[in-house]
């Protein structure tokens, strides 16, 4: 492979490493992808439909082609690197990322992931929504994770600037936040955490002192995805003389340049050198003085912060499902090529057990996903919203974002065994899955973090009770189903659990809250697989028998191997 050297290290089109792809073009990653078709078949509109259904086939198409050669050539070769000074030694603190993630930042916003979100498309003459965002974001992650970080903060970004900012801060920064190309993009950023902590966003020491109309802001940000390359970003600050803790922080629209171009008297004092999600400059940036937009009530900004905070932990369970989807396709098509022992692998029971288990697992999780996203669009836009959607919302969102995070990991894990040696090797998109996966356990909140919220919405808002009530009422539908009674009994364990839960002391609650988390989860899925294999029929039954034999730990050693059972029919169309 040619050398090359400095900025020139980035060419337009990254070199692709010889005998390590195939030379035709790839299938659109939503071709094969009937669960994803059904899902949007479902939720969108008949005009809707029919449009984003040709626009993800070409998106998808180039997700498995273009934007995964860049993918992996910004993760192997063309990191983001910091430019701290220029040649007169002042600092510029300028990111430097290679043309090809350029041209993949461009496609990506162009195709409105955040901009319809926000924004009438053009064709449809109607705003565009969640579903059809996430959708993109799923076969984005399919192919470059990393970059569905930066779409994840600019989406966070756009949500408050349009729920809280006001006229003149959405006149300032929304409309460059939400381009399709049409004028310049500026993208978004979220900075919470500081050195002293992450998770304990309370103890925030950044300050906002008051100028005029606007503030300035002091202080240091810890991790700062998508530094140098956010037009604005999103950061709490507490405004001097205001009270401790979280409930004195206050949220500021920050942009990193100022109007005559020069830096907005930000600094990044390093960039860090990660595990994964490369293609994302993540960093740590000190303000000096920097100017700022107060967003919302100034009491507020931890609250907006956190409501943020969910849609980006649905872009995590979207990033992770992409990851999932990924990496099964990745093990499929490894077993259908590769012999052993004179055997193709897709012909023993062990690799069609594996496969099928993912196969069902993906799809149920998918599925689970697009369901949630139902509730989160009716809490974020509808009006008749009432205080138990709230709740259900937040639950749904803390215990998927945690399960979806941890099968990424297990996903790639499993990809990786089935490619054996070959799944372990660079030349295969297998090692940068899992260390892609590896961080959506991590930020967005822990799984004990998540585990917190559980417990915090079970104690403080009915959150037990209004999960069992909705199960229950969605179970009543279900009755027709073969397995009906089955379900019923895990049901009456799962309700068992909860109230056992509920009797504990606090300490103990959060002692079991992520077994807990686990288990409402599990049912969740549950529901959802057994309400496709009602309304899709015997593909979707065959996957949801696997996915609750699975889920529940039901098999026994001598019982039907129903995985090997349906693996013909449930590869039949791939
Ligand atoms: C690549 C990357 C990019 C990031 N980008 C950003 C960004 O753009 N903006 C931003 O604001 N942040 C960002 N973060 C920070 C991320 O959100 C935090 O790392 C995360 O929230 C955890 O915080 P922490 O690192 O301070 O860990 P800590 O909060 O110190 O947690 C350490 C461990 O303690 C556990 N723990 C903490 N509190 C409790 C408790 N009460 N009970 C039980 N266990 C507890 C945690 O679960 C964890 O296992 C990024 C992180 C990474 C890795």
């Amino acid at each position: 492979m040619t050398q090359l050297s400095g900025k020139n290290r980035f060419p337009k089109h990254p070199p692709v490493v010889e005998g390590s792809r195939e030379n035709e073009r790839k299938r659109s990653f939503y071709d094969n992808d009937e669960t994803l078709q059904l899902i949007l078949k479902e939720y969108l509109n008949e005009n809707f439909y029919e449009y984003a259904d040709e626009r993800l086939r070409s998106f998808g198409e180039r997700c498995a082609n273009e934007i995964d050669e860049r993918a992996r050539f910004t993760d192997r070769e063309g990191k983001p690197e910091l430019v701290k000074y220029n040649q007169f030694g002042e600092d510029i603190s300028e990111v430097f990322v290679n043309e090809g993630y350029k041209q993949t930042v461009e496609e990506t916003y162009n195709e409105g992931i955040v901009g319809y979100v926000h924004k009438n498309i053009p064709e449809l003459n109607e705003k565009g929504n969640y579903t059809y965002s996430f959708a993109q974001g799923y076969m984005l992650s399919q192919a470059e994770p990393g970059f569905y970080c930066p779409v994840t903060l600019t989406l966070a970004t756009a949500y408050l600037l349009d729920h809280y900012g006001d006229k003149k801060v959405k006149e300032r920064f929304l409309y460059n936040v939400c381009s399709t190309g049409e004028h310049e993009l500026f993208e978004g950023a979220t900075f919470l955490t500081e050195r002293q902590g992450g998770s304990d966003v309370g103890a925030n020491e950044t300050t906002a002192v008051q100028e005029g109309d606007t503030y300035r802001i002091y202080g240091e940000k810890y991790f700062a995805s998508n530094v140098g390359m956010a037009g604005v970003a999103m950061v709490l600050a507490r405004i001097e003389g205001s009270e401790a803790g979280s409930r004195g922080l206050s949220l500021f629209a920050v942009p990193w340049r100022q109007d005559d171009g020069s830096l907005n008297n930000v600094s990044i004092r390093r960039l860090k050198d990660k595990l994964g999600v490369i293609a994302v400059p993540s960093g740590e940036v000190e303000f000096n003085g920097a100017k700022a937009y107060l967003v919302g009530d100034p009491k507020k900004g931890f609250y907006y912060m956190m409501e943020a905070l969910n849609l980006s932990r649905i872009s995590n369970a979207v990033a992770s499902v992409g990851i999932m989807k990924r990496a099964y396709d990745e093990a499929y098509e490894y077993a259908t090529r590769r012999k052993a022992f004179g055997n193709q692998l897709t012909n023993y029971p062990m690799v069609q057990d594996t496969l099928m288990r993912m196969k069902a697992k993906l799809h149920v999780e998918t599925a689970t996903i697009f369901d949630l996203i139902q509730l989160y669009e009716k809490v974020t836009n509808d009006d008749n919203v009432t205080e138990a959607d709230i709740i259900l919302n937040r639950l749904n969102i803390a215990v998927v974002k945690k399960e979806t995070a941890d099968q990424a990991i297990q996903f790639a894990h499993e990809a990786i065994e089935m490619l054996g040696g070959n799944g372990y090797i660079e030349d295969f998109v297998t090692p940068r899955l899992l260390r892609d996966a590896q961080v959506l356990s991590v930020w967005e909140g822990t799984a004990n973090i998540l585990g917190l919220e559980v417990v915090r919405l079970f104690n403080r808002f009915d959150g037990a009770e209004l999960y069992i009530n909705q199960m229950q009422e969605r179970l009543r539908g279900l009755t027709n189903s073969s397995m009906y009674g089955q379900v019923v009994d895990i049901f009456e364990k799962v309700k068992e659990n909860i109230y056992s839960f509920m009797g504990l002391a606090y300490d103990e609650q959060t002692f079991y809250s992520k077994q807990l988390s686990k288990k409402i989860n599990s049912f969740y899925e549950t529901i959802v697989a057994l309400e496709w294999a009602e309304r899709h029929g015997e593909k979707y039954e065959a996957l949801a028998e696997i996915f609750i034999e699975q889920e529940w730990n039901l098999r026994e050693i001598g019982d039907e191997m129903m995985t090997v059972k349906y693996f013909d029919m449930l590869t039949k169309d791939r």
